[in-house]
């Protein structure tokens, strides 16, 4: 396989600082850069951080130069649902104008591998479920209306100048790193796993179940939630597989839904403790289920999860979070 010099934005992100060390690991020079909006220095080693914001345009301009940058992996990005429907303007600018930003420095500089960090949010409430690539995409927010501007302008662009590009579609993004020193932080936690490990630690006191009343098995919403560690390899595999010819276009799920309350019996679990339900309203824009059709990522990455069940999920981001109850602010 290739060495590449690779330039991860967005890289000291939660799924960007998993897939930077997984690229070191895989013997690839890697360079991360990030405003720190929401991203830790810590996450990565020191040599790799250039802190920068993506719309800077000489910065990029000059970063590409410097570090003869051959292919690119695009985290960069605001990701918050109920905050890109208060705040679109910021969605637009963060993920859309950025986007652009870095795609007409790409084509300056010649620089024709990407791997985009897509989301399953651009298919809105989808027809059928489990959800395939084929799936039509409707957004229903602007989060999901700005990542699938994006995923159009990428295929534009390698349609047009010959890229060898792939859109990756996660679904819910959950766990931590085996070695427990790199996990999720974000201020303020939204995400299920984070805030259910929250309520056993006693940071908080409970969790709230948005909606007990979905057209689902137990009545809560159901997710496919798939290992960090999972995800940055299926980055690594799409880097090392991009062909000019054709897109890689892929869903990144388990296949395998859970619902809320099923996350959080599986926490008290692992973690041998109860945590203190409040049933609360349906939280807006939130559809009932959401599954992958994952065969795609297997077949043409040659993904093969290591870490598909919601305990080994589970059980990494609770050693996370029991050895950095603050996360990296300690
Ligand atoms: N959820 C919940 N309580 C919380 C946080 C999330 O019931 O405090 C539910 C949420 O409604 C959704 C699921 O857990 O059905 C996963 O939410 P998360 O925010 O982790 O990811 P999303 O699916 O929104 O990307």
């Amino acid at each position: 396989m290739k060495q590449m010099r690779v330039l991860v934005t967005g890289g000291a992100g939660y799924i960007g600082s998993h897939t930077v060390r997984l690229l070191l690991e895989s013997g690839h020079q890697v360079w991360a850069i990030d405003n720190l909006s929401t991203g830790h220095r810590q996450s990565l080693p020191d040599e790799c951080l250039l802190v920068g914001d993506l719309r800077d345009e000489s910065r990029l301009d000059h970063l590409l130069v410097v570090h003869q940058i051959e292919a690119i992996v695009h985290f960069a990005a605001s990701a918050l649902v109920p905050e890109s429907v208060r705040n679109p303007a910021l969605y637009y600018r963060n993920n859309v104008i950025a986007s652009l930003v870095l795609l007409e420095q790409m084509r300056r500089h010649g620089i024709k591998k990407l791997v985009f960090s897509s989301t399953c949010a651009t298919y809105g409430l989808p027809d059928r479920v489990p959800i395939d690539e084929e799936t039509p995409q409707r957004p229903i927010n602007p989060y999901g209306n700005t990542k699938l501007a994006v995923e159009r302008a990428i295929l534009d662009h390698a349609a047009a100048y010959s890229w060898g590009v792939a859109l990756l579609r996660y679904f819910n993004a959950a766990g931590a790193h085996r070695s427990g020193d790199i996990g999720e932080d974000h201020t303020p936690e939204s995400h299920l796993i984070p805030i259910v490990l929250q309520a056993v630690l006693g940071q908080r006191p409970h969790v709230q179940i948005y909606g007990t009343d979905y057209p689902t098995p137990d009545g809560t919403c159901v997710r496919d939630y798939v290992h960090v560690e999972d995800l940055a390899q299926a980055h690594v595999l799409a880097l090392e597989r991009l062909s000019e010819n054709q897109p890689i276009v892929c869903n990144l799920g388990t296949g395998q839904g859970h619902s809320v309350r099923e996350v959080i019996q599986t926490a008290e679990r692992i973690t041998g403790q109860s945590v203190p339900v409040v049933e609360a309203a349906r939280r807006p824009g939130d559809p009932p289920f959401l599954v992958a059709q994952a065969d795609r990522a297997r077949q043409l990455l040659g993904w093969q999860p290591e870490f598909p069940d919601l305990e080994s999920i589970v059980s990494s981001a609770w050693n996370w979070h029991r050895r950095h109850p603050r996360g990296y602010h300690e």
